[in-house]
């Protein structure tokens, strides 16, 4: 393999509904900031049906360029189609690198096209950087052995050099108005032998929630709450301000909340502009999760708390009396 015939770096685009995945944006912006120490250009690899509307949304987050495939047969996301499309993509354009969100879609597309390009792919990153020592190489840097330690792993042999990227962790470039990139539209023809897969029917998981990732206010509790039952604090206060509740790992350990909620290392990256944390030590764990965000808050008993040196704002108190006098307070508001 001729490594130097690889150039540029390319951007899975997932798409649900007509709309981009958030973690999508957030490559590409990731993409442009890399694409300037590797000199080179972004490239959007838009697979679907119908879809041709949202390159000018992917133009405005970034890309230079885009590469689509619009054709029945990716309606709906499948393993073997999608890994088809995009083996072929990367056979024909000879990309450096390939970027994927670490979504269930990224994680199950992502190692079936390595395995086909017969490269390497360094899954569920935290960090992607340019290594300075002249080769270029993209360095991806990802929690191991249960979070313990952090490793940086590159692929220095091997094109391209792929990666999923945990979603929430990387920033999106403020949207240009007018931006439009040259797409290059792929007829494809996906053999028989690619869909022997047939989705029949997809049900959506109902859920009141929004998602935490999601969410411009959280309203995270911690061990401090005492009990499940003093969540009910957490969700008046989220209520009231129109924020969602989020929490640190212990609580899921102890089987209080459900681990979709659980902010850090091994639970999930937010960063919304107002993070409220009600009984959280700030362990380096949970702040890796969360540090991120705009404006902290953080309610404790404890003076010396770690929470303390990431807030913007602290209140040194019993998180259960100061919730309702909060709530109350914003109601009246
Ligand atoms: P504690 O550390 O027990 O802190 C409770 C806090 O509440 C204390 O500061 C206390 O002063 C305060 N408090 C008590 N009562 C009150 C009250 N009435 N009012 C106000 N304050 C009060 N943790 C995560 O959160 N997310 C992760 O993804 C994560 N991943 C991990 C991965 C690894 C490999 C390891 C080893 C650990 C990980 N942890 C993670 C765990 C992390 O190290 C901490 O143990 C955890 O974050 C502690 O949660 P906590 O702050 O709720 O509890």
């Amino acid at each position: 393999m001729d490594i130097q015939e690889y150039k540029g770096i390319y951007v899975f685009i997932q798409q649900v509904d007509g709309q981009v995945a958030g973690v999508s944006h957030e490559l590409l912006g990731k993409a442009k900031e890399l694409a300037k120490d590797m000199e080179t250009e972004v490239t959007a690899v838009l697979l679907g049906y119908h879809v041709s509307g949202l390159c000018k949304d992917l133009a405005s987050y970034g890309a230079d360029k885009i590469i689509m495939v619009d054709n029945k047969d990716l309606e709906l996301y499948s393993t073997k189609p999608y890994a088809y499309c995009m083996c072929h993509i990367i056979e024909k354009y000879k990309p450096a690198v390939v970027l994927y969100g670490a979504t269930a879609i990224g994680r199950d597309l992502a190692p079936r096209v390595a395995a086909r390009v017969r490269t390497g792919l360094t899954a569920d990153c935290t960090k992607l950087d340019v290594a300075d020592d002249g080769t270029k190489n993209l360095r991806m840097t990802r929690p191991a052995f249960g979070g313990n330690i952090m490793a940086t792993i590159i692929c220095p042999d091997y094109r391209p050099q792929m990666a999923t990227v945990r979603p929430g962790v990387m920033q999106k470039i403020k949207p240009i108005d007018g931006a439009s990139a040259p797409t290059d539209s792929i007829d494809m023809e996906i053999p028989a032998s690619e869909k022997d897969v047939q989705i029949l029917e997809v049900i959506k998981k109902e859920s009141q929630k929004m998602d935490i990732q999601d969410a411009k206010i959280l309203v995270s509790g911690g061990r401090g709450m005492g009990c499940p039952e003093n969540f009910k604090l957490l969700e008046n206060l989220a209520d009231a301000i129109g924020g969602t509740v989020s929490s640190s790992r212990a609580c899921v350990d102890a089987g209080w909340v459900e681990k979709d909620i659980q902010v850090g290392q091994t639970g999930k990256t937010v960063r919304p502009n107002l993070y409220l944390a009600c009984g959280i030590s700030g362990a380096i764990q949970h702040l890796a999760g969360m540090e991120e965000s705009d404006v902290i808050v953080a309610i404790n008993k404890d003076e010396g708390a770690p929470m303390f040196e990431v807030a913007d704002f602290g209140v040194v108190g019993d998180a259960l009396k100061v919730l309702p006098l909060l709530t109350e307070e914003v109601k009246k508001a």
